[in-house]
């Protein structure tokens, strides 16, 4: 999974994350490039997990009970475009900038002026 950083805007991949805090829905990520910490939003992750179960509910609902068609129907494509909604605008959010710009820039003209370290 490919995160975008809300405060460097470089993508990582989930697996590189090496620190977390906080668990659930409010776990919050380090960036591994400018070690800022970032969430989820808070409103959106909710919206897209209640998206889900509602649609869910009511495909298994459909496929078990039947009937009703005229509630289940438009509740299901409601709750499918909830979570298609949530889903699409669902991003990072700072909660503690990390190094900025300069700083940034700085060490990347330091990496590449030391060569191989280590
Ligand atoms: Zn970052």
């Amino acid at each position: 999974m490919q995160l975008k950083c809300a405060h460097c805007y470089q993508s990582f991949n989930a697996t590189t994350i090496e620190q977390t805090r906080g668990k659930g829905l409010l776990t919050q990520v380090q960036c591994p490039h400018c070690d800022a910490w970032l969430s989820r939003h808070k409103w959106l992750t909710l919206g897209k997990l209640i998206g889900f179960y509602i649609a869910l509910s009511m495909v298994i609902y459909g496929v078990f009970f039947g009937g009703k068609m005229m509630v289940v129907v438009p509740l299901l494509i409601l709750s499918v475009a909830m979570f298609v909604a949530s889903h699409m605008m669902d991003h990072l959010v700072v909660i503690e900038p990390g190094k900025d710009a300069e700083q940034l820039e700085a060490e990347k003209q330091a990496n590449k002026g030391e060569g191989a370290e280590e």
